[in-house]
């Protein structure tokens, strides 16, 4: 269908459009035209990505100077999806206008997925791969080859230089899939095709790392200019993502190795001194100059500010210390040597990087301007040398990077020094974390550099927690609603067992048999009435593993076993890969399966769970972090100092987010349906700070349940859906707003009508038409529903980002101490737990 929004034509790539969508795109629009930022939070499976691309399309045909879109998203699948839609719009675009537009869309991931090399493609790991492409495509590699040398190249990597530069790819859109095509048609490297020509391209889908991690970053994205626009999907964990990108571990272990890379840079410094000296005196000639000219092939316009190093360091002159090779190596070498006696701890120790370094300086002498220019200084040194094995000098690396950070960041980092690497251990292996506790580091390069940055995702709630955390103006935040002409999934707040007694997974209470017990009865129920798969979330993975072998010994599992399939999801990405598989094939085949995981592991994150394989979604217990956790206390510590945000806050804004992902899982479009079990006590007080397409739906008659109301509630919901699916409502012609309510999706002419009521109203002084749509109650399917947004109070202007925000407050501060101290004594459960959680790959 083609319609305007204001004076934009938009061609989008399907006959009905859902209001929702409608609204997003007048969202994206006005976003666009301000100028800003904003944070969009849209239902899972109504579209969101077909929206974007089609608004911001239509955009760039409209004003051809403006601007390329960088799409980030986080998965490889995710990648290839948004570009396959891509692909879709563009051909329906070419088909609606008669012509082919001149446009280039390309998708960049790792080398390790897209290598034609037949022996590198065949390496596992994506570290190897990328050092061997190294060794075959360094420059100074090919000007041996061309000195007549016998060195091996990449004749993929060597075609790309026979071509033109800005065509190395034709127009079009181009899968993944299709681009390892093209590349092994034309012998080309798909990877650096893409990556050379992403000045070229009109829209360009990559990873958060391209953007986020500076040292990605710099490399394959310093050429994008200012007025592109980036949208990050899938952003309900962009905060963890920045700070992931700058926090650093180090090890005895890592130390010694980067003693050994020291050594090695050594023997081969020496070795240059012999054969060609020349090269040494060229490299400290340009380090006299400064950083610009120092060969590293900056481009002082367009190269994207670095946190690790920032531009203003790029004018000066790298200092007088650290400019010879020998000495470089000899002052690195001295730090490592620091750092090796600082491992050497009895006790916890806390330092802020101030405290760090005037304790360097009293030790060792070392000041803090050397350390700033570690890790440039390594990198022009591993260039000078021609270093290949690059991987053999990671560790080094690290400690180059630590010593650039530590010295160029007086706040938002902190040293933990701890003498055991988990609280279980009893052999000491000390470890140094250099952890970032402003996530706004990483991503403050970004708001600054593009002009609209668009955060989204189907569970960003509550909307004001991301412009506080990431320090950013947002010029729009919503939050919309789902229209849908039938309850197509039932939210249900389970708090007590068929007993009456408390159910929940705080720490007093986990381990008592009767709430185990319950437990297993709620999960039992289900799997007799829910067709098909049911899939289970624990807040961690040692809790699921005590539970289920209380499970076992009560012999709960017996009796789940006459009614389904047991699989669990282990950190092993292996084992749960094959869990997962076998699931699908219960679904598939049989009476289905349960597949109990955990809430933050990759399951809960990236894998769906649509129609037949996730009827119903059971969260047993509230997903709090581990608030014992160091890392964790000193970035709550921070932010309450920072940003103003209350610890409970924070922790109960996170527990809810990892919930809203994990409920999401089984909803991934208008034609699924499922049920959704928060089984918790807590989660009574916390529903406003779900998405608000969820907790909208939400009547207090589905709150504060014993597992026989649910159940019957869940019978009720699985007979009504069963009934054969009417599509009146959308069928008959609407006349007036009331029609309009009564569909989900919306014609042409539906939405012609619709426009002209906005125009009508605005005419009037009513409000404009992006913000009107989601928030009247208008999309809410049913007037119970919209009397329960009222009670919540989320029909407001500005949705549940005001209502979760402050509104909330008093309710946080009320069961604050209950809530987190039930957490805090969680001291059986640590750190590497939640972490091995999140760091499960499937
Ligand atoms: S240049 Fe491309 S094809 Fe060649 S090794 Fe590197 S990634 Fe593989």
């Amino acid at each position: 269908m083609r319609f305007y929004i204001d004076e934009l034509e938009v061609l989008f790539p399907y006959p009905r459009i859902y209001p929702e969508q409608y609204a997003y795109m007048c969202d994206l629009k006005r976003t666009l035209d301000t100028g800003g930022h904003c944070v969009l939070e849209m239902p899972s499976g109504t579209g969101k990505t077909v929206s974007l691309l089609s608004l911001i399309v239509a955009y760039q045909m409209h004003m051809p100077e403006k601007r390329k879109l960088i799409y980030c998203s986080r998965t490889m699948s995710e990648i290839e999806k948004a570009l396959a839609e891509l692909k879709a719009l563009m051909r329906y675009r070419t088909k609606e206008l008669g012509y082919t537009e001149e446009f280039r869309g390309l998708g960049l991931t790792s080398r390790k997925n897209l290598c034609l090399h037949p022996s590198v493609k065949r390496e596992k790991s994506g570290a190897v791969v990328d050092a061997r492409c190294r060794s075959l495509t360094a420059g100074f590699v090919k000007e041996k080859k061309e000195r007549g040398e016998d060195v091996d190249v990449c004749i993929y990597h060597d075609n790309l230089d026979l071509l033109d530069p800005s065509n190395l790819v034709p127009t079009g859109v181009f899968t993944l899939d299709n681009l390892l095509q093209y590349g092994e048609n034309h012998k080309q490297c798909p990877y650096f095709s893409a990556r050379r020509m992403m000045p070229w391209c009109n829209v360009i889908i990559y990873s958060y790392h391209y953007l986020l991690d500076p040292k990605i970053a710099e490399r394959v994205s310093k050429e994008l200019s200012k007025d592109c626009i980036v949208v990050f999907d899938e952003a309900h964990n962009i905060d963890n993502v920045c700070i992931e990108s700058l926090s650093i571990d180090i090890t005895e272990d890592s130390l010694r190795k980067a003693t050994r890379g020291a050594g090695n840079l050594e023997r081969k410094i020496e070795e240059m001194k012999q054969n060609d000296e020349q090269k040494l005196q060229d490299e400290y000639q340009k380090l006299v100059q400064g950083l610009a000219d120092a060969g590293t092939a900056r481009d002082e316009e367009a190269f994207m500010a670095n946190p690790v190093l920032p531009d203003d360091l790029l004018k000066e002159a790298i200092p007088g210390n650290i400019r010879r090779a020998e000495h470089f190596v000899a002052f690195l070498k001295r730090f490592i040597e620091y750092l090796k006696t600082r491992m050497k701890v009895l006790h916890v120790i806390q330092e802020t990087p101030p405290s760090f370094l005037a304790h360097l300086k009293d030790y060792t002498f070392i000041e803090k301007k050397p350390l700033r220019f570690c890790a440039e200084r390594l990198t022009s040194l591993v260039r000078t040398l021609e270093l290949t094995n690059i991987e053999d000098y990671q560790p080094l690396q690290e400690v180059a990077t630590f010593a650039t950070l530590v010295a160029t960041y007086e706040s938002g980092f902190l040293l933990i020094l701890e003498p055991y690497e988990t609280e279980q251990a009893q052999v000491a292996n000390p470890i140094l974390h250099f952890t970032c506790l402003d996530a706004a580091i990483a991503i403050k390069p970004v708001f600054e550099r593009f002009a609209s940055v668009v955060i989204t995702s189907g569970t960003i709630s509550p909307l004001d927690m991301y412009p506080k955390i990431l320090d950013f103006p947002a010029v729009v935040t919503e939050s919309y609603s789902m229209s849908l002409s039938r309850k197509s999934f039932l939210p249900l707040i389970v708090t007590r067992g068929s007993d009456q007694q408390t159910m929940s997974s705080g720490f007093q209470v986990r381990q008592d048999p009767n709430v185990v017990r319950n437990y297993g009865n709620l999960l039992y129920e289900f799997a007799k009435i829910t067709p098909d798969g049911l899939v289970v979330f624990f807040p961690s993975y040692l809790y699921m593993e005590m539970i289920i072998s209380m499970w076992q010994a009560m012999g709960v599992l017996d009796r789940i076993w006459q009614y389904k399939l047991l699989l669990v999801e282990t950190p092993d990405a292996q084992e749960t890969s094959l869990a997962l598989e076998t699931y699908r094939t219960a679904c598939e085949n049989g009476k289905g399966a349960i597949l109990l995981c955990v809430a933050r592991g990759k399951v809960s994150e990236g894998i769906d769970f649509d129609h037949h394989f996730g009827r119903t979604v059971l969260c047993m217990g509230a997903p709090f972090q581990y608030t014992e956790s160091r890392i964790l206390k000193a970035r709550l510590e921070f932010m309450r100092e920072k940003y103003h945000i209350k610890e409970q806050d924070f922790l109960s804004f996170d527990a809810m987010r990892h919930a809203a992902q994990c409920l999401g899982r089984v909803l991934r479009g208008k034609d699924d349906y499922g049920i959704m079990v928060l089984a918790d006590r807590r989660f009574q007080k916390k529903r406003n700070q779900l998405p608000k397409w969820i907790s909208a739906t939400i009547t207090d008659g589905q709150t504060a349940l014993s597992t026989d109301a649910a159940v019957g509630m869940a019978k009720k919901f699985l007979r009504d859906v069963a009934q054969p699916l009417s599509n009146q409502a959308n069928e008959r012609p609407a006349y007036n707003e009331k029609d309009l309510q009564a569909k989900d999706s919306w014609s042409s002419k539906d939405l012609e009508l619709h426009q002209r009521i906005m125009k009508g109203r605005r005419a009037v002084g009513g409000g404009d038409e992006g913000r009107q749509v989601p928030n009247e109650q208008s999309y809410m399917p049913t007037a119970a529903a919209a009397r329960d947004i009222a009670m919540s109070g989320t029909n407001s202007v500005n949705g549940s980002a005001k209502s979760n925000g402050a509104g909330a407050r008093n309710e946080y501060e009320d069961e604050y101490d209950e809530e987190v101290d039930d957490d805090a004594l969680l001291a059986v459960e640590t750190m590497t737990d939640v972490q091995g959680a999140i760091g499960t790959t499937l």
